[in-house]
């Protein structure tokens, strides 16, 4: 399987990824998780990157572009892998084609998850991620077991700087002027699947479930 994950930030993109990353063996591949790790870490892209994410603003396509191109070689990417914030760009879109052409792979589909605007804020500020293994809980919606720790690893869960109110703002405009064409884009490439992202984490990652089953058909 072959998987992009679109929509919006908060949609639910990660929480269905680590999901359908077990039910279905194939690596989650997720460019936020990837930057947050080599912000933790200080790297050199880390530092670069952490100057437009924490602004709310896309890292630009050069860097980003470079993080896939790399993590597609990787072993674990030959029987499928699942892209969970990445493209983000149409501009990205066309990189990935082109890798992809490049490796004679097709894709299955991508599946945006969509949720209007007005469930955004409140999924996004009741957010708290584990950097450690990037699983997103919600202070709410989907709590951990223990209180402020992974269920998965045991780590420390944090919230998330560009989780501010003012800052998912800028996000969701930036979305809707440069990641929304992306529905269009696989949509016109009859590579798009809908699902509805307002129903509950199980209702959702059934849907989800669903529409993959027959693609495996
Ligand atoms: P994304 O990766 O698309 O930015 P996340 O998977 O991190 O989004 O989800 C954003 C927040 O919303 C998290 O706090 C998560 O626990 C919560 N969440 C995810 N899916 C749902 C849902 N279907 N209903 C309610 N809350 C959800
Ligand atoms: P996410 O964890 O997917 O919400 O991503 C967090 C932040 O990382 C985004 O708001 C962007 O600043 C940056 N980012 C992640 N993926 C990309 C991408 N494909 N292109 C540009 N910036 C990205």
């Amino acid at each position: 399987m072959r998987i992009i994950l679109l929509g919006p930030p908060g949609a639910g993109k990660g929480t269905q990824a680590k999901s359908i990353s077990n039910k279905f063996s194939i690596p989650h591949i997720s460019t936020g998780d990837i930057f947050r790790k080599n912000i933790s870490e200080k790297t050199p892209l880390g530092i670069e990157a952490k100057k437009h994410i924490d602004k709310g603003h896309l890292v630009p396509d050069a860097l980003t572009i470079d993080i896939i191109v790399d993590r597609l070689d990787n072993e674990d990417c030959i029987n499928g892998f699942l892209l969970d914030g990445y493209p983000r760009t149409v501009n990205q879109a066309e990189a990935l084609e082109t890798i992809l052409e490049e490796k004679g792979i097709v894709l299955d589909t991508s599946l945006l998850i969509k949720v209007p605007r007005e469930f955004i804020l409140s999924r996004m500020t009741g957010r708290r991620v584990c950097l450690n293994c990037g699983a997103s809980y919600h202070i709410t919606f989907n709590p951990p077991e223990t209180d402020g720790k992974c269920n998965l690893c045991g780590s420390s869960l944090v919230q998330r700087a560009d989780d501010s109110e003012e800052t998912v703002s800028e996000r969701l405009d930036i979305y809707d002027a440069q990641t929304q064409p992306l529905i269009k884009y696989y949509g016109d490439k009859n590579l798009l699947s809908v699902v509805d992202g307002t129903q509950a984490i199980n209702g959702v990652f059934e849907s989800i479930c669903s529409i993959l089953g027959e693609i495996k058909k």
